[in-house]
């Protein structure tokens, strides 16, 4: 940057930015600048940076000293192209927008100001200028009430809040008899802009300013201020935008699509944001500014449907615009226009905010279009946004015998279920109290203020606004399941019930909302899979009737083909190992062997009660049994893949009976006096069983244990390879802090293995290894790996002792920690780099000094965790495991790490 250069101009013969400069102009000025650049039609205008934004926070909201020179002299620079001037009274003022731009784009989070520059004389002058004197009335009351709500802090402080300038605008309805804010005539625009004053002056003890340029630093000062609003704060701290980027301004020369019905608003997508499918899909209404088709207030008319008709020559141009933007970007476009008597004005081009559907089908797409490469592909999708492609939706079976009560437009596609909210707080209080509450917000339109209501609903549905509002855009953002528009639903907030179809339902009440189709159902549909998982898993349809799949396969096949980390699956049985495969499983990285117990609970809890060795090792051989045929299972299914099985590792008294009922139970099944279950109970309980007797401790304590297990796995090993199927076993050890403890396990297994091997004649190629759990483990883990072949980290245990957190309990406070910015993600979802992540660096740094090919990987659930799995790209791990339906995450997740290496 230029010494001190605050302020970038942008406009038809002049540009000082580029779209290359976001992190300084934000995401709109930067786009502007490269709009202007390339000869689309931009209004005149110019950015103030992002730098500024930060010195306006380091310096008690004050701005650097050279910024008013520099915005007067682009101030000046607007006027000459325009041809207009701000404040005059003689010709057409020059009138101006101030608008945010943070460097990725936050729908809606922060503050605009239109037609500044109008006050009491130059609203005259626009009224005859322009012949139409309702049309300046109309911009008049507008911005007085946008800078009073905006600049003067106006607005209402919660739902239940009146807004004053509301108040008056229904007042002044009802004395013209009129239903909509367009039917009000000159005279009382008049009317209102007097009186939306006197209620400025009420409120805040200011007149309204009539300098232009006074305005226009309060536009500045409210954009900046803007920044740390709630819902800006909110929506940073959802996606991971950190708050000292800051936001840029613009202020930029104002066109009119209200001035009469040769004018229009629109935004629009150059492909459809919530399927991908190619084409270009929006709203426009006639004689409005462009606040009315975000607010959804007003039903639009989609670009798609009628504007080749209603406006061809416009069409022709914006078409046009549209494709040069898709193709200069190389990505969907998400755009703002403005029709000024016929002439078209492009306000803001931006990447498009998409569901994950829209983003596998464009990303794939686009490349076979030629546009882009599938290393861009793969950069460009939101991993996490994978799992939208997975997630239940309605259809056949669940939906046989209903019709729908409603139809509005499938903004947001998936299926949810859930009870009726219409308040966002009152949402938010019931999520909070229970976690898995299904909730499905209902409301008129959705406004940022409704973000954290959004946020814990399964589902969005709106009477009103097009598929580019609010709840649309931000809605399927989230991966909610959205209907916007639903105009058939009549909507009572007073009341609190919803009207559809003749029925009416209330607060509470069950309904079902399905994103792809835009149908409302009363009750619970019940789901069947997605069109993914029913080709994979279900096999009910074919792979060329599922173009979804299709999309999702060719990205996965890419995927395979950067990605340097292996994948592979937390799964404990045949099924889930199948499914695993089909997800793209490499092997298995952990089967949790006491799972396989639940379905043998009293044979086990058999074990568990036996108090000397004679009677475990009896108590162990039905086990035995058990477990060599569930290990053949697995190893026949992951078909000489790798599997790595982990020894007992809970403590045992989570498998006793604690009520009476069931110990009474257990004793008359087993044949023993309830009082000898009720003791071990009572000698097995433990003050932090996180802590407690667990893991190694137990095999350890009962070798006998780790024996029979052992040879399960080997007599399982040895049988599928005696039907000619490959198996790699590895064993695992769970949770060593201590060398000694290893070794003395490994014996135990190793003698097992030997004994079996030996008995039958063969030897499958197997390791025994460890996880690592425990910092203590990390610290010493040249030591372990003397022994140990092969490391797997369990980090939901090293969170959990590393950050000296219990897993189980860290609910209560979790919330205010992020809230608090204290932690930047749940550390139980998203590795703690700076701690965890230190402490798995000096494991590996460790492990391989003393053996230098030993195996690493993760099996904790982040190891499905994108910003988790590009951690463990980057520390040289060999692989990472997490659940079965996780795995298209991890590969895409290692895809993009292994790319951003390659750079
Ligand atoms: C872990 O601790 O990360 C792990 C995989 O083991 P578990 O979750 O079973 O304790
Ligand atoms: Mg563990």
């Amino acid at each position: 940057m230029s010494d001190n250069k605050y302020v970038y101009f942008f406009g038809p013969d002049y540009t000082d930015g580029d779209g290359s400069m976001r992190p300084l102009l934000g995401g709109k000025g930067a786009n502007l600048a490269e709009m202007a650049k390339i000869g689309l039609p931009v209004p005149a205008g110019f950015t103030i940076t992002t730098e500024v934004c930060t010195y306006f926070y380091a310096n008690g909201q004050q701005y650097p000293p050279e910024l008013k020179a520099q915005v007067a002299e682009a101030m000046a620079g607007i006027e000459k192209v325009m041809g207009k001037k701000l404040g005059d009274t003689e010709a057409l003022p020059l009138l101006v927008s101030c608008r945010s731009g943070a460097r990725d784009s936050m729908p809606g989070m922060m503050d605009t100001v239109l037609n500044i520059g109008l006050n009491d004389k130059t609203v005259e002058v626009l009224a005859k200028k322009s012949g139409d004197e309702r049309f300046a009335w109309d911009c008049y009351r507008r911005f007085v009430q946008m800078y009073g709500r905006v600049v003067l802090d106006m607005k209402p402080k919660c739902k239940t809040d009146h807004c004053p300038f509301e108040d008056l605008l229904d007042a002044k309805k009802k004395k013209a008899g009129v239903e909509v804010d367009s039917e009000l005539k000159a005279e009382y625009l008049k009317e209102l802009v007097v009186e939306f004053k006197a209620a400025v002056k009420n409120q805040t003890g200011l007149d309204f300013p009539e300098d232009p340029m006074e305005q226009v630093w309060g536009g500045i000062g409210a954009v900046f201020s803007s920044w740390m609003n709630d819902r800006a704060i909110v929506y940073r701290r959802m996606n991971g935008i950190p708050h000292d980027w800051g936001t840029a301004v613009n202020v930029q020369a104002m066109v009119f699509g209200n001035m009469g019905e040769t004018c229009a608003t629109g935004v629009a997508f150059t492909r459809d944001g919530a399927t991908g499918k190619k084409g270009i899909v929006g709203d426009y209404l006639f004689n409005a500014q462009g606040e009315d088709v975000v607010a959804g207030i007003r039903m639009p008319h989609r670009i798609e449907i009628s504007m080749a008709e209603e406006l061809p020559q416009v069409w022709e141009e914006f078409s046009k615009v549209a494709m040069i933007l898709e193709n200069h970007y190389k990505d969907i476009q998400d755009v703002e226009f403005t029709i000024e008597n016929q002439k078209l004005w492009m306000l803001q081009t931006r990447n498009a905010k998409r569901t994950g559907f829209a983003h596998v089908r464009s990303a794939v797409d686009m490349v076979n279009e030629g546009l882009i490469t599938p290393e861009k592909a793969i950069a460009r999708i939101p991993a996490n946004d994978l799992t939208q492609l997975l997630q239940p939706v309605f259809s056949g079976e669940g939906l046989k015998g209903r019709t729908p009560l409603a139809k509005g437009i499938n903004a947001g596609p998936g299926a949810a279920t859930g009870q009726i909210y219409f308040q966002p707080d009152e949402a938010e209080a019931v999520w909070q109290k229970d976690n898995n509450a299904k909730i499905i917000l209902v409301r008129h339109e959705t406004t940022p203020e409704d973000l954290r209501g959004m946020k814990v609903s399964a589902g969005i549905l709106t009477s009103s606004g097009g598929a580019a509002s609010h709840a649309a855009l931000v809605g399927r953002q989230m991966g909610k399941a959205v209907v916007c528009g639903c105009d058939q639903v009549k909507i009572n907030y007073k009341d609190e019930t919803v009207t559809a179809s003749g029925k009416v339902f209330k607060k509470g009440d069950w309904i079902s909302i399905d994103g792809f189709s835009g149908c409302v159902y009363e009750g619970q549909v019940p789901t069947s899979p997605s069109e993914v998982l029913q080709v994979l898993f279900a096999k009910t349809l074919k792979p060329k009737d599922a173009p979804i799949y299709q999309c999702f396969q060719q990205l996965m096949s890419w995927s395979d083909r950067y990605r340097k980390l292996a994948v592979r699956a937390n799964a404990d049985t045949p099924h889930e190992a199948e499914q695993a495969i089909a997800l793209g499983a490499q092997g298995i990285g952990l089967t949790r062997t006491e799972h396989m117990f639940f379905d043998r609970i009293d044979d086990f809890r058999a074990m568990i009660l036996a108090d000397n060795v004679e009677d475990r090792q009896k108590a162990l051989e039905p086990l035995l049994k058990y477990q060599q045929e569930d290990f053949e299972g697995v190893f026949r299914a992951m078909n000489g893949r790798p599997v790595t099985i982990r020894l007992l590792d809970p403590p045992l008294h989570e498998f006793v009976p604690h009520e009476a009922r069931e110990q009474e139970a257990l004793a008359k099944k087993l044949g023993i006096p309830k009082e000898k279950i009720v003791q071990r109970v009572k000698d097995l309980a433990e003050f932090n069983p996180m802590l407690g007797h667990r893991g190694c401790r137990l095999g350890i304590v009962y070798p006998e244990i780790t024996r029979m297990q052992a040879t399960a796995i080997c007599r399982a090993a040895v049988n599928v390879m005696k039907d000619g199927i490959d198996c790699h076993p590895e064993i695992m050890v769970p949770l060593p802090g201590n060398a000694n403890e290893f070794k003395h396990q490994e014996g135990v297994i190793r003698d097992a293995a030997k004994k079996v091997f030996e008995e039958e004649g063969i030897t499958p190629d197997y390791m025994v290894g460890t996880m690592i759990e425990l910092p203590r483990a990390c610290v010493t883990a040249d030591k372990i790996a003397e022994n140990a072949e092969f490391f797997s980290f369990g980090t939901n245990d090293l969170t959990q002792t590393g950050l000296g957190i219990s897993r189980d309990d860290y609910g209560s406070y979790i919330n205010e920690y992020q809230e608090l910015d204290i932690f930047a993600a749940d550390p139980f979802q998203t590795l703690d780099q700076e701690g965890v992540g230190e402490l798995m660096k000096i494991a590996i740094e460790k492990g391989k000094k003393t053996r230098p090919g030993i195996k690493l990987g993760i099996c904790g659930e982040h190891g499905g965790d994108p910003a988790s799995v590009k951690f463990c790209h980057k520390v040289g791990l060999d692989y990472v495991s997490c659940s079965p339906l996780r795995l298209p995450v991890a590969r895409l997740a290692a895809a993009q790490a292994a790319i951003a290496d390659a750079k």
